[in-house]
């Protein structure tokens, strides 16, 4: 007989499970749900994962990554925020998600508080839980989406562990500026509240998107390629702070996904010559697209990055009965409460052909004009 561990209860996925057995019933749904982007794998990308492949690049890596990715990651990283990591500041991880993991393994204990602005991914709540840590919601819906310094400070207690950022965000496309994440890097040094950044959509951001580890020491910085180049299949990303931390995860790691996939790590060296200018503009398009169409009926405000929309639909409406709705009328979007602990809202995803992000935009406000039946 197999008794579960108890802290698989502390975890649920019913949220989103809820969205797939609606959407089973559907033929051809509009799908809005899905969060990656609609284009394939750049061709030499693919080509450096082939040449892999046939040049017998197929067996174990170090535990903290192929030495040239890591060299060329730090670099990239120099170029982007201007810090510098050292050789033992840096792990390639199985995608965002398995440095998420790592870290948060390595970091939250029992009883500790983890500071998780809301809406939030939901990933965050969920692996905080796991590992015995309470999530302590900052609820952002008043501050635009971003996070104002007093109520960080109000939401720190003797037991916060950590602030989970991430910008530009999925579910809501905020963009941290500068001078925001300066006055968070603030409160955190008076408080000395480590910081974990999940920058993973920094290359989709439609004005500048800073990383929190060029204004604060005590920066986790999380990235990846699995949405800047369509692999998220492939499982690549990696993790960049103090090396103590990066060790503790190596550590983990060794024990647990031993290495990122060796063929995604070799292919990922031609990642920095791909010219993203062109998808990410296509991506604008799409944005001012939707906002256009939706923006007299649902309180929205026009996402600054990654590629998702955030928005409330009009009253009577709640967000979740609202997404419940254009579920069955064949739009997949998902209900706010899966991103947040309110459920006003909804998310969705606008990487899809224009003519169907058409579609399912006119659709919305059918639906919403209609109101609950
Ligand atoms: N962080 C955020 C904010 C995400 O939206 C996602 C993917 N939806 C991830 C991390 C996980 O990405 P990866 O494929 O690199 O594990």
């Amino acid at each position: 007989m197999f008794h579960l561990a108890k802290r698989c209860e502390r975890i649920d996925a019913s949220g989103i499970r809820r969205v797939f057995d609606l959407a089973k019933a559907l033929k051809n749904p509009i799908n809005l749900s899905i969060g990656q982007p609609d284009f394939d794998v750049p061709a030499p990308v693919k080509a450096a994962a082939i040449a892999a492949i046939e040049s017998g690049q197929n067996t174990y890596t170090p535990t903290q990554g192929i030495a040239e990715l890591r060299a060329q990651l730090r670099h990239s990283e120099q170029q982007r925020s201007g810090r510098n990591w050292a050789e033992d500041e840096l792990i390639i991880t199985s995608g965002v998600s398995g440095g998420l993991f790592l870290a948060l393994l390595a970091l939250v204990e029992e009883g500790d508080e983890v500071i998780i602005p809301d809406p939030y991914f939901v990933m965050y709540k969920h692996l905080v839980r796991l590992f015995g840590g309470t999530p302590v919601y900052l609820d952002t819906y008043n501050a635009d989406f971003g996070i104002d310094p007093q109520a960080l400070e109000q939401a720190i207690s003797p037991r916060s562990k950590l602030l989970l950022l991430n910008s530009p965000a999925n579910p809501t496309g905020r963009v941290l500026s500068a001078e925001e994440l300066q006055a968070v890097a603030a409160v955190c040094k008076r408080h000395h509240l480590a910081v974990l950044s999940d920058e993973i959509y920094s290359a989709f951001a439609y004005e500048p998107a800073p990383s929190m580890s060029a204004f604060y020491e005590q920066t986790l910085v999380l990235g990846g390629y699995s949405k800047s180049h369509g692999m998220t299949g492939w499982r690549l990303g990696w993790a960049a702070g103090p090396a103590k931390l990066i060790q503790a995860m190596a550590k983990i790691q060794q024990y647990s996904f031993v290495c990122a996939p060796s063929v995604t790590q070799f292919a990922s060296l031609a990642c920095p010559e791909i010219d993203l200018r062109q998808p990410i503009a296509a991506y604008r398009e799409k944005r001012d697209l939707m906002v256009r169409l939706l923006s007299d009926t649902f309180a929205l405000a026009p996402p600054q990055g990654a590629f998702y929309l955030w928005a409330k639909p009009p009253s009577p409406w709640t967000g979740d009965a609202f997404a419940e709705a254009a579920i069955k009328a064949g739009v997949l979007i998902i209900p706010g409460s899966v991103f947040s602990e309110r459920g006003s809202h909804f998310r969705m995803c606008y990487t899809v052909p224009n003519e169907i992000l058409e579609a399912g935009c006119r659709k919305l406000v059918e639906l919403a004009k209609a109101g609950p039946s």
